[in-house]
């Protein structure tokens, strides 16, 4: 097939039957490969989608301005598609974008737009959204993505992932599991799948630190999966079990992956092959092997600088001691007792 623009190309992605990674333990885990997408995630979905929409509609005008609030892979997808129809685009990143993101945004043509005051929460959410919303007054055409909260955002996975895996696979899986974000990919893959396969049942993955699910925040430090708000999108009632992952085991899931499977996947698809690991670790004995399918969101190169990295996964390793070993001493010491 000969496609039309890069944008045609989006979609259509492979899925792997992890045979080395988990083939001894007897389950059946299959990954789909979101990391092919051209501008390099999972994230190019919502985004061709909703500006293909929106431009059909009219709510998205010739002379919009796309602004959205982000500084990783939807940022990439949304100035890749923008570039081609012809939109202006502004991310509102904060300090903590690497610079490679910022690099390869530039690349695109993106306008940058940069917040470096803390909110209240000592983080830069509240004022990447203030700043969205005073670029919405300033500017007449500036139309707001709004991943967190925008339908078209899992109605893209529904009818893109969810229809292509159910061509795919020959028979349906007993578990999904998912990472965890905005929540889209999960909640569009979920709804299709279970309207073929009733008995699914959905695991999400979450960052430790993030306060998707009612934890309470902490430092985090891989990007992709994870929030620091609870996003409009979510719906919690629809997953079934949620595991948490910090950032020393998805680097960790990252590397075995690599060396196992020779696939070179980003931090969320690290965290998803250690949440695999420990719910077959959990199975009983007696119970037979599952089918599991999972999604590697996005490619290594944009990690390089931190999962695979010796000397970040040493940092995060050494913070990681430091919270086993002051949990395991706060759980020694009795609920309503004296320490001597
Ligand atoms: N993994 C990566 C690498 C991502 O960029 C994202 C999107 N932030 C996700 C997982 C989670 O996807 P969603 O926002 O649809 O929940």
């Amino acid at each position: 097939m000969v496609c039309s623009s890069i944008i045609e190309s989006i979609g259509g992605t492979p899925v792997v039957h992890l045979r080395r990674l988990f083939g001894d333990t007897g389950a059946e885990v299959f990954a789909k490969l979101e990391l092919f997408n051209p501008a390099g995630s999972v994230k190019d979905r919502p985004a061709r989608y909703i500006i293909e929409k929106g431009l059909a509609e009219g709510t998205i005008g010739a002379n919009a301005h796309i602004v959205e609030s982000s500084s990783g892979n939807l940022a990439i997808a949304l100035a890749m598609v923008c570039r081609l129809k012809g939109l202006r685009f502004t991310a509102v990143v904060d300090p903590k974008i690497s610079q490679t993101n910022l690099t390869i945004l530039r690349c695109y043509g993106a306008g940058i737009e940069l917040v470096t005051e803390k909110d209240s929460q000592g983080g830069y959410l509240e004022t990447r959204i203030a700043r969205v919303r005073q670029m919405l007054r300033d500017l007449p055409d500036a139309v707001w993505i709004n991943q967190y909260g925008n339908p078209r955002n899992w109605e893209s996975h529904y009818h893109g992932e969810g229809e292509e895996i159910l061509r795919q696979l020959d028979r349906p899986v007993d578990m999904l599991v998912l990472g965890v974000s905005t929540s889209g990919t999960v909640h569009g893959i979920a709804r299709r799948l279970r309207e073929a396969w009733p008995a699914l049942k959905v695991v999400g993955v979450d960052a430790a630190g993030s306060v998707l699910f009612g934890h309470p925040p902490a430092s985090r430090e891989l990007p992709g999966i994870g929030a620091s708000r609870v996003p409009e999108l979510l719906c919690r009632e629809e997953i079934d079990q949620v595991i948490h992952v910090d950032d020393h085991a998805a680097a960790l899931g990252c590397r075995r992956l690599l060396a196992q499977e020779s696939i070179f996947a980003g931090g969320s698809s690290g965290a998803v092959v250690a949440a695999i690991g420990r719910l077959l670790q959990e199975l009983p004995r007696s119970a037979r092997p599952p089918r599991i399918l999972t999604l590697f969101p996005d490619r290594g190169e944009r990690y390089l600088d931190t999962v695979y990295d010796d000397a970040w996964l040493e940092r995060v390793a050494a913070i990681h001691r430091a919270r086993t070993a002051s949990a395991a001493a706060q759980s020694s010491i009795p609920a309503h007792g004296v320490t001597a």
